[in-house]
């Protein structure tokens, strides 16, 4: 294992493709000292790295953007995208730059520096993240992994005192995200719309050789890879409706043709349950609403497909776009399901949970509490649980909702202690709610006490665990939560 960055090998596969995919970068150092804000010794050990490679004398101005050690030879990826419905010719990584990549365990990582400065994508923005949402992306990347959903990952954090000017003045900070891959579905709309075929051919092969070899035996490759990323997006958005996750802003540009959960901005855990809840306070007409998030899904992986046409049938493209709805249901179906400790999708349990979500949103339940506290009724038990149903309005409907609901229990085979153990490895006892990054943020950007980022990634990485030092997170937010407002400026 190494302990020293000058002994890694950086040289990145994306890298070696021509001029026309990225452009060759530097990154800018903080003009005031860089500090770590914190190391993530998990994803160190999915690079292969000892977490003694914090401790390197080069770590803290790699990762800060003020050094390059051994072969790195930074780019930043040039895509377009569609925004909010319209499509922007070039975008491009306007702040984000991947340094290389480093291979362990027969799988590539590139190591992105997010926040490192100017790139010719810029355009009119000054390559800077602010330490508010990079503390944001830091926790929620590492909560959806343990949730089990897939996502770019982050192995560490730094800050420095320059001051970044958004709605109001803050201080930078450089996020080094890690992902296998950062290709976007916006990535191949830039050279369908600029009508370069060799190049989409060329980035379709790229991205087919590296990370869906099992594709290149297939009839029609393309087209394979256009019904495998259809799959793998129609299960992210059903990851994301049972977890509540709200994304803020699926924009192309931010759609990972691995299927990862990507680009953080002002994501939101759905709380109060409600089907219209938007998280992006730019988000005027609710386009990216947590509900609408499957349909946008579908939306995004159309515009993927149109740009795929000069290599795929359309005929061809139009069928795999109609596997989508499919899918989706079904992973659905299942994921929401099993919240409700069913192993069956059937109409019975399908109907339990139509009215279960009705009565939530009558009722703006909190979403997690809920599911969570619902493994507590017994199969047999008359008792209500007073906790879950004191977070119901009309608490004699949920009464009759929990004897259906205890009568489908009764019908599967399993006892309570089972189900129960299953459920609590399904809903998460915490999830990363705003006020709680908030706290962090605070303490973080007010006092340089980075100690409760550290507590919420232990707690956020097990979110399925008791904690009983941290369970006030597992209680309802406390009233400023209602304030806070996130929007894309970050
Ligand atoms: P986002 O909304 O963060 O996904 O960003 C959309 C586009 O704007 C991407 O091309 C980003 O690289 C670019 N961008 C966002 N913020 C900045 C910034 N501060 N400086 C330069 N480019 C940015
Ligand atoms: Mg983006």
């Amino acid at each position: 294992m190494p302990t020293r960055l000058k002994d890694i090998d950086f040289n990145a596969a994306f890298a070696q493709l021509p001029g026309d995919f990225h452009s060759p970068v530097e990154p800018t150092p903080f003009a005031n000292p860089a500090e770590l804000v914190h190391f993530n010794p998990a994803v160190a050990a999915l690079l292969g790295l000892d977490s003694d490679i914090q401790h390197d004398e080069d770590f803290i101005g790699v990762f800060s953007g003020a050094r390059l050690v051994n072969n790195m030879q930074p780019f930043a990826m040039l895509y377009a995208g569609h925004q909010f419905g319209h499509y922007v010719p070039q975008l491009g990584d306007g702040r984000a730059m991947t340094l290389g990549e480093i291979n362990h365990a027969q799988q590539g990582w590139e190591i992105q520096l997010k926040g490192s400065g100017k790139t010719p994508y810029s355009r009119d923005g000054d390559g800077r993240a602010v330490l508010r949402s990079s503390i944001r992306e830091y926790l929620c990347s590492e909560a959806m992994h343990g949730l089990g959903i897939p996502t770019t990952r982050a192995l560490c954090l730094t800050h420095s005192q320059d001051e970044v000017y958004r709605e109001q003045i803050e201080t930078a900070a450089v996020l080094t995200r890690v992902a296998p891959s950062h290709v976007r579905f916006g990535s191949f709309e830039v050279f369908y719309y600029r009508n370069q075929p060799d190049q989409l051919r060329r980035l379709a092969d790229f991205v087919i050789t590296h990370h869906y070899a099992e594709l290149r035996q297939a009839d029609k490759p393309y087209l394979a890879l256009l019904e495998t990323v259809i799959e793998r997006t129609a299960k992210l958005m059903a990851q994301w409706q049972c977890a509540g996750f709200a994304h803020g802003v699926m924009n192309t540009d931010n759609m990972s043709i691995l299927g990862l959960t990507l680009d953080y901005g002002p994501f939101g855990f759905v709380e109060a349950y409600d089907p219209d809840f938007i998280c992006n306070h730019s988000d005027h007409q609710g386009r990216y609403a947590f509900g609408q998030q499957p349909q946008s899904g579908l939306w995004n992986l159309t515009c993927l497909a149109q740009a795929l046409t000069p290599l795929i049938e359309i005929e061809d493209a139009k069928s795999a776009l109609e596997t989508y709805q499919g899918h989706y249901s079904q992973h659905y179906h299942q994921g929401m399901l099993a919240k409700l400790g069913l192993h069956k999708v059937d109409e019975a349990g399908v109907t339990l949970l139509r009215q279960l979500l009705a009565q939530m949103q009558q009722s703006r339940a909190d979403y997690s509490r809920s599911f969570r506290l619902l493994s507590a009724i017994g199969q047999d038990d008359e008792r209500p649980v007073e906790e879950l149903r004191n977070m119901f309005i009309d608490r004699k409907k949920f009464d009759r909702w929990c004897e259906d609901y205890r009568t489908r229990l009764r019908q599967q085979p399993g006892g309570d202690a089972q189900r129960r153990e299953q459920m609590n490895r399904i809903n998460p006892r915490y999830i990363l709610r705003n006020y709680m990054a908030q706290i962090a943020i605070d303490k973080a950007t007010g006092e340089n006490d980075y100690s409760e980022i550290d507590r919420l990634m232990t707690l956020l990485q097990a979110p399925f665990d008791e904690h009983p030092e941290m369970a006030h997170y597992a209680e309802p937010p406390p009233d400023w939560a209602d304030a806070i407002q996130v929007s894309c400026s970050s």
